[in-house]
């Protein structure tokens, strides 16, 4: 059964390229009915912080990634990461290196002298084990001394490092800490993970991983390296590429669906397909869809993507997210009221926004109530011509039938009567319905404010 993991280091928001990180093994385990786990890789102590740990898991939630199992902490594994080092030293396959740091300096000078890799080999590798003075010293692996390791790799095929470049890795610090790479294969191992999918920063660490699979006679998992996701310049995603928190688009109001739209198609592709639902996601997202160049940042693709998520939300449904969106940015909880309002504009107002603060923005006719504050650019319908056209209709509007169908042939009608072309009538009304001067359609906000409400709000404008 596949399980694969999201192991973030907890030393600042959940970034675009982790959540990506998240939804491709989030996306591969859920569709294969496979585990999903959350590792928090915590060992760095000066740079975790439990606010980056709550704003990593307060991102997986907004995005909707929810993990199996309790969220495992590495720090508080480190008693067992040690036990495989000295299950490594009790087999031989690593040894005790009391070299100093000064031994270590003038090994690497000499080497670099000589022309030689500086790579360090310690004297200690093949030294007695009863020959060790009672001293400070480290724990290191025995690297393979020649051949070559491959790296089979989903994404970037066959990865070879000649075993040369590899050194006796330290495992145990001389404090008896371990270190984070043979953390990373403990937890990997233990917890289960047969695929790992990670960003191609870590290539390097696979192959050194690699070592303590081998000698401890563990499966590797499936690797997938992911490139790295660049700004539309091409360069590395950076702060001057603009918003690089994953919560930062959710203050900016794209939907959560959008979002896993888009970052599902930074990197990996299924044909041309651009929009597409979680449930076709969940079906297609495979490994080998995923590109092995870099794949660019594109805000005017996710505003795209966020508005036809938007539009092909269910309205119930969106109005919740909306709900829970104005809650998050602090805004004001709408009343019982416009609530409503808003629920009867949905078909509508969807269409036509591609991000929540839009289509609040759309819905502000829905959400004002009387008096209604009409804006500079909106008062210029309201002449004194206007306002006197305007108390004209009034007496037309006031019989009981308010559907499009008759009031569409009432203001034709009353336009015809007066000399006059709908179009110049719909500024006025648009002023007095919402006090703006670009709104949704008049027939529309007629349709949801009801007619007791728009006579009310026309009435209050005309003269
Ligand atoms: N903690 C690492 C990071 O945040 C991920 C390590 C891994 O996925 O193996 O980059």
């Amino acid at each position: 059964d596949v399980v694969t993991r999201f192991a973030p280091s907890p030393t600042g928001y959940l970034h675009i390229g982790g959540a990506r990180t998240a939804l491709f093994n989030w996306l591969y385990a859920r569709g294969r009915g496979g585990k999903f786990l959350l590792r928090i890789e915590d060992t760095d102590r000066a740079r975790s912080t439990p606010e980056a740990t709550a704003a990593i898991l307060q991102g997986l939630a907004w995005l909707g990634l929810d993990h199996d199992g309790e969220v495992v902490s590495q720090f508080e594994r480190a008693p067992r990461h040690a036990e495989v080092a000295l299950e490594l030293l009790a087999q031989g396959k690593a040894y005790k290196c009391f070299a100093t740091q000064e031994e270590i300096e003038a090994f690497r000078a000499a080497a670099k002298a000589e022309g030689k890799s500086t790579l360090f080999r310690s004297p200690w590798r093949d030294a007695e084990a009863s020959a060790h003075p009672d001293a400070p010293h480290v724990i290191r692996i025995k690297a393979p001394l020649e051949g070559k390791t491959v790296i089979r790799d989903e994404v970037q095929g066959d990865v070879t490092i000649g075993n040369d470049q590899l050194d006796d890795m330290v495992l145990l610090r001389s404090d008896g800490s371990p270190v984070y790479m043979l953390a990373v294969v403990v937890d990997d191992h233990d917890m289960g993970v047969t695929h790992v999918i990670r960003g191609d920063d870590h290539l390097n660490n696979a192959a050194r991983q690699m070592m303590i699979y081998d000698a401890m006679g563990w499966d590797v998992p499936v690797w997938a390296h992911i490139p790295l996701i660049h700004g539309a310049d091409g360069k590395k995603l950076s702060k001057r590429h603009g918003a690089l928190g994953a919560q930062e688009y959710q203050v900016m109001g794209y939907p959560a669906a959008g979002m896993r739209n888009y970052l599902s198609r930074l990197g990996w592709s299924h044909g041309d397909d651009e929009f597409f639902t979680d449930a076709q996601a969940l079906e297609w997202f495979d490994l080998g869809g995923i590109g092995k160049s870099p794949a660019r940042f594109d805000t005017k693709k996710l505003e795209n993507l966020s508005g036809q998520h938007i539009a092909a939300s269910d309205d119930a449904a969106l109005q919740r997210e909306l709900v829970a969106f104005l809650e998050a940015a602090g805004l004001p909880a709408l009343t019982e009221a416009q609530d409503a309002a808003l629920l009867k504009a949905m078909p509508f107002l969807k269409e036509r926004a591609k991000t929540f603060p839009e289509l609040i923005d759309k819905a502000q006719f829905a959400l004002t109530s009387r008096p209604v504050q009409v804006d500079e650019k909106a008062a210029k319908a309201l002449d004194v011509e206007n306002r006197t056209l305007l108390a004209q209709l009034t007496p037309h509007l006031q019989n009981d039938s308010w559907d499009r169908d008759s009031l569409e042939a009432k203001l034709n009608d009353f336009a015809e009567r007066h000399d006059t072309k709908f179009g110049k009538l719909a500024a006025p009304l648009r002023a007095a319905l919402a006090g703006r001067a670009v709104t949704p359609s008049v027939f529309d906000m007629m349709l949801v404010l009801g007619p007791e409400e728009s006579l009310a709000r026309i009435t209050d404008v005309a003269t």
